[in-house]
């Protein structure tokens, strides 16, 4: 499976065809102003506008391809990554496919807390990390059944008394009567690299990627916003706002009016509108923002 990872200056990304992860990396990769056609109907695909082309597998064969220099980069959930054991580097945490690996058992069966693990049979896709979670916490003697789907239904087909999965919501797991009881693993898609050599080439493709990511990522976080304040709460409003920069002030044709644009962070965009009320401001504007280099 190995390859001279610099076999020619292209990166191969690696991303899952099809499940979660691939409407939002698909939109991701999109977003920092990549194009290529009809990744649906292929295995590969070339991007048409950067020297990139996507890969297009199972997540499960993610970290290894990446691991072993097949693909450069890849998309694939921390949980997936952690399982395989795979020797990579992580680049950044991205903030979708949020899950956590967790410890299930019937709600008001004989399994209440961790200790009632200890001899039980547990259904699990993750057998490496359920294994070592247990053996950390002294459960030594379990049965790992490893299997790959729905294993939501195990205990009802009492095929095994407890469950080791992921969990979003946690719907999944309540309506099939499973109580959640210890969370072993909080994950979220990461970008992964190899961590065999690199030509300087590949480098500096990496280099430009990841500055186009930082800045769609900044931008999605962030919004423009615009109003119309007294100048003499320009102070205030100076202190309210957590800008990147100082805003920018201009005068109106409205004697002691001014109007003031800058960026906020989008987690304090409804803290600093009421205070911006609260001090005068007027006809507020919120804009997104396309890219921020910074
Ligand atoms: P594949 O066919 O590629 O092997 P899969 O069935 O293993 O797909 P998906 O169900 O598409 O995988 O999940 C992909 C990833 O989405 C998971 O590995 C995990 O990182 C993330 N994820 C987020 N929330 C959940 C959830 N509630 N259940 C399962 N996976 C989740
Ligand atoms: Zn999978």
């Amino acid at each position: 499976m190995e390859r001279t990872a610099d076999s020619k200056t292209s990166l191969r990304i690696a991303i899952q065809k099809s499940g979660r992860l691939t409407d939002k990396t698909i939109e991701l990769l999109k977003g920092i102003g990549l194009r290529f056609d009809d990744y649906k109907r292929n295995l590969m695909v070339k991007c048409r506008n950067f020297d990139v082309e996507l890969l297009l597998i199972r997540d499960d064969d993610i970290p290894e391809y990446v691991q072993d220099g097949v693909c450069d980069l890849g998309f694939v959930g921390a949980n997936v990554t952690a399982e395989t054991g795979a020797d990579v580097s992580v680049l950044r945490g991205l903030d979708y496919g949020v899950c956590r690996l967790s410890l299930a058992a019937r709600k008001d069966g004989d399994i209440q807390q961790l200790e009632d693990f200890e001899g039980k049979t547990i259904a699990t896709s993750y057998p490496r990390l359920t294994r070592r979670f247990l053996e950390n916490n002294n459960i030594a003697n379990t049965n790992i059944v490893t299997i790959s789907g729905a294993v939501e239904i195990a205990p009802r087909l009492e095929v095994a008394d407890a469950i080791c999965d992921l969990v979003s919501t946690g719907n999944t797991l309540k309506a099939n009567g499973l109580e959640e009881l210890e969370v072993i693993l909080e994950s979220e898609t990461q970008l992964i690299q190899t961590n065999k050599k690199l030509s300087p080439g590949k480098k500096k493709l990496i280099e430009k990627f990841l500055i186009r990511m930082d800045s769609h990522q900044q931008a999605e976080r962030s919004r423009y916003i615009m109003m119309n304040a007294p100048e003499s709460a320009v102070p205030k409003i100076k202190e309210i706002i957590p800008s990147l920069n100082s805003p920018t002030v201009m005068p109106l044709a409205d004697d002691h009016m001014v109007a003031i644009h800058t960026v906020i962070p989008i987690d304090q965009f409804w803290i600093v509108m009421e205070r911006l009320k609260e001090e005068g401001a007027t006809g507020i504007v919120i804009l997104p923002i396309e890219s921020m280099i910074l």
